[in-house]
């Protein structure tokens, strides 16, 4: 049997950790969120995710993106396309007045309200989600990075992606393409959700399974980028646990503690007899982040800050 190889750093020697019946995410999909992605798995029947051996990255293979229908159908949901990413304000207080830069999948350029006074552009391919215009609008390209690295080789202080990089099949063309667009001395600047978080213990966390999330980044993983394109990682930036996803984390926490090993998907009747026997043990948890701190927690997001080259 062919063995998938790592997508980030080629390597083979990779395990499997589970796998997925594509039956039950096309009808989780549709009980859920109401969008349809039967077309993207024909022919396929389960999918594979693994964890590299060597970057720790962990992938589905099958890589299956999701199409731009699939997009369009999620954008229906408002929760879709957040008001404001928490992480625009910590990566805004990194970059300095008068910076030029880039935002690869920037949606609406939502960023650019968190930014001070900066030369900024963003680039989006879903037209859907850069329909806003308007004389103080943010200038966004309908414009591929790879397309965009040609046009502006160098030219940016920053180049940024917010929960970007784990949609991307050619990670390694992706990851090029926007260094070629830094300044020697700029900085990479990359958001995904953080897979040393809680999000990586959700059973049935549909979002974070193809065809919408295709690779999920331990820390491990984000330092191996450094490394592999001869950057310098300046800063590792775990968001804290918001409260929205409180009840998630408590819920999380409570299955592991009866320790059932951790798969993707469940639907037996083992694990709704169990999620309700625990939801007294989550509510207990849920109220302790209430009434105390959940600062140190990791939350959903990580950010991580690489120097292009070894000065300012
Ligand atoms: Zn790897």
């Amino acid at each position: 049997m062919k063995v998938a190889s790592c997508p980030l750093c080629q390597s083979e020697e990779v395990s499997l950790v589970d796998r997925v019946d594509t039956d039950d995410l096309v009808q989780l999909y549709r009980a859920r969120f109401g969008v349809a992605v039967a077309d993207h798995f024909d022919g396929i029947d389960q999918l594979s995710f693994f964890n590299c051996s060597s970057c720790h990255l962990r992938f589905f293979s099958p890589m299956i993106a999701g199409s731009q229908s699939f997009y369009q159908q999620l954008n229906r949901h408002p929760w879709y396309y957040l008001e404001e990413k928490s992480e625009y304000r910590t990566v805004a207080n990194l970059i300095p007045r008068g910076a030029k830069v880039l935002d690869i999948g920037c949606g609406e350029g939502k960023f650019a309200r968190s930014l001070p006074a900066c030369e900024y552009v963003g680039l989006e391919m879903n037209l859907t989600a850069s329909a806003s215009k308007g004389d103080d609008a943010p200038t966004i390209l309908d414009e591929s990075i790879a397309d965009h690295s040609k046009r502006q080789p160098g030219h940016y202080d920053f180049v940024c992606s917010f929960q970007v990089l784990e949609h991307v099949v050619d990670l390694n063309g992706f990851i090029t393409d926007s260094l070629k667009c830094l300044r020697t001395g700029g900085r990479l600047v990359v958001s995904v959700p953080a897979a040393d978080s809680f999000i990586a213990q959700t059973i049935n966390g549909l979002l974070n399974m193809p065809p919408h999330h295709l690779t999920w980044w331990p820390d491990h993983t984000l330092s191996h980028v450094a490394v592999r394109y001869g950057l310098v990682l300046e800063r590792l930036i775990h968001e804290p646990l918001e409260r929205l996803h409180y009840r998630r984390y408590a819920f999380n926490k409570a299955w592991g503690l009866i320790g059932r090993r951790f798969r993707l998907i469940d639907r037996t009747p083992i694990y709704r007899l169990g999620s309700l026997l625990l939801l007294p043990v989550a509510v207990i948890g849920w109220l302790m982040l209430i009434f105390n701190s959940s600062a140190t927690i990791h939350g959903h997001s990580v950010v991580a800050v690489y120097r292009n080259g070894n000065q300012e």
